[in-house]
C-alpha cells in the first residue's frame, strides 16, 4: 500500500485555505515529498510528518510555486535532527544551482545558529541529485523511476513513479499530455497530476492567465492521460481556479467524461490509499 497525501493543493495564486504544490508519498518505511510549495512544512506537520522524517525531496521542476519553501525544509531538517542527516533533494538539472542559492541565502542564519548551538557545527547538509530518466531510487523495498514531462517553455520537467509492495503511483507536476508521461504511467495504479479548468479560464480576459493554458493539463487532459495509461485512480491537485466549496463533484464530472476509474480531489491534507 502506498499512501498519497495532498499537502498543498493550491497554485501561485494566494489562497487562505490552500498551500502551494506539495504531495507526500508514504511507501513502507520511506516518505517522499514531491515539490515544496508555499506552506509545505506546516502542512507536513498536519499530516503527521516533517522535514526530519523525509527520505528524499523529489522536485518536478523549478517553477517558484513548486520550490518556494525549500529553504524552510533545509533549515527545519537541520535544526530538528541530531545526527548528520543530509536532506536528499532529487530534481531536474538546475536543482544544484537553485539549492546552492537557497543555502547561500541562509548563510546569516547558519552563522547565528552554529555560533549559538554547540552541537550544530556546520551548515545544513544537503545532497542534491540531478536526474533525467531511469531509476533514481532503489532502497528499502521502494523503487522510484523518473520520466520527462512537457511543460515547455519550462525545461526540463519531471514526473516520478514510486513503486512499493506491488503498487505504483506516478506523481506528475505541471505538464501537458506527452508520450513520456504516458510511458511512465503505463500500468500504474494511480496518477497524481496538476490540473486546470480550461473551460473556466478561457473566458477570463487576462493575458497572464491565458498564458498558462498551453502548458498545463486541463482536467480533461489529465483524465485522458489516466485512461490511456490504464491507471485505476486519478488524483487531481494544484487547482486553477481553486474549486469553490461544493464544486468538487462538478470537477469530478468533467474528469469522469474521459476516465472511468476512481477520481480523487479535495482540500489540503486529503489522503488517498493506493493498493
Ligand atoms: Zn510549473
Ligand atoms: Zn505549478
Amino acid at each position: 500500500m502506498i499512501e498519497v497525501t495532498l499537502l498543498g493543493t493550491g497554485s501561485p495564486l494566494p489562497d487562505p485555505h490552500r498551500a502551494g504544490p506539495a504531495t507526500l508519498v508514504r511507501a513502507g518505511s520511506a516518505t517522499f515529498l514531491v515539490d515544496a510549495g508555499r506552506g509545505v512544512v506546516m502542512r507536513a506537520a498536519g499530516a503527521g510528518s516533517g522535514p526530519n522524517q523525509l527520505t528524499a525531496v523529489l522536485l518536478t521542476h523549478l517553477h517558484s510555486d513548486h520550490v518556494t519553501d525549500l529553504g524552510d525544509l533545509v533549515t527545519t531538517r537541520w535544526i530538528t535532527t541530531f545526527e548528520p542527516s543530509p536532506l536528499i533533494v532529487v530534481g531536474p538539472p538546475g536543482t544544484k544551482a537553485v539549492t546552492a542559492a537557497v543555502l547561500e541565502s541562509l548563510a546569516p542564519d547558519v552563522g547565528y545558529r552554529t555560533t549559538h548551538h554547540a552541537d550544530l557545527d556546520g551548515p545544513p547538509p544537503v545532497h542534491v541529485q540531478e536526474v533525467s530518466t531511469g531509476v533514481v531510487w532503489d532502497a528499502d523495498d521502494v523503487i522510484v523511476r523518473v520520466g520527462a514531462t512537457d511543460h515547455r517553455p519550462v525545461e526540463p520537467t519531471l514526473a516520478f513513479r514510486i513503486e512499493h509492495d506491488g503498487a505504483a503511483v506516478v506523481v506528475a507536476g505541471d505538464t501537458v499530455p506527452c508520450a513520456s508521461l504516458d510511458a511512465l504511467c503505463a500500468g500504474a495504479d494511480a496518477l497524481v497530476i496538476t490540473a486546470i479548468r480550461r473551460d473556466l479560464l478561457e473566458p477570463v480576459p487576462l493575458p497572464r492567465l491565458q498564458d498558462i493554458l498551453d502548458y498545463h493539463s486541463s482536467v480533461e487532459d489529465a483524465a485522458r492521460t489516466a485512461t490511456r495509461a490504464g491507471v485505476g485512480t486519478l488524483v487531481l491537485t494544484h487547482y486553477v481556479p481553486a474549486p469553490v466549496p461544493g464544486a468538487e463533484d462538478e470537477w469530478r464530472a468533467v474528469a469522469a467524461a474521459h476516465f472511468a476509474g476512481r477520481i480523487e480531489l479535495g482540500d489540503d491534507l486529503h489522503a488517498v490509499r493506493i493498493g
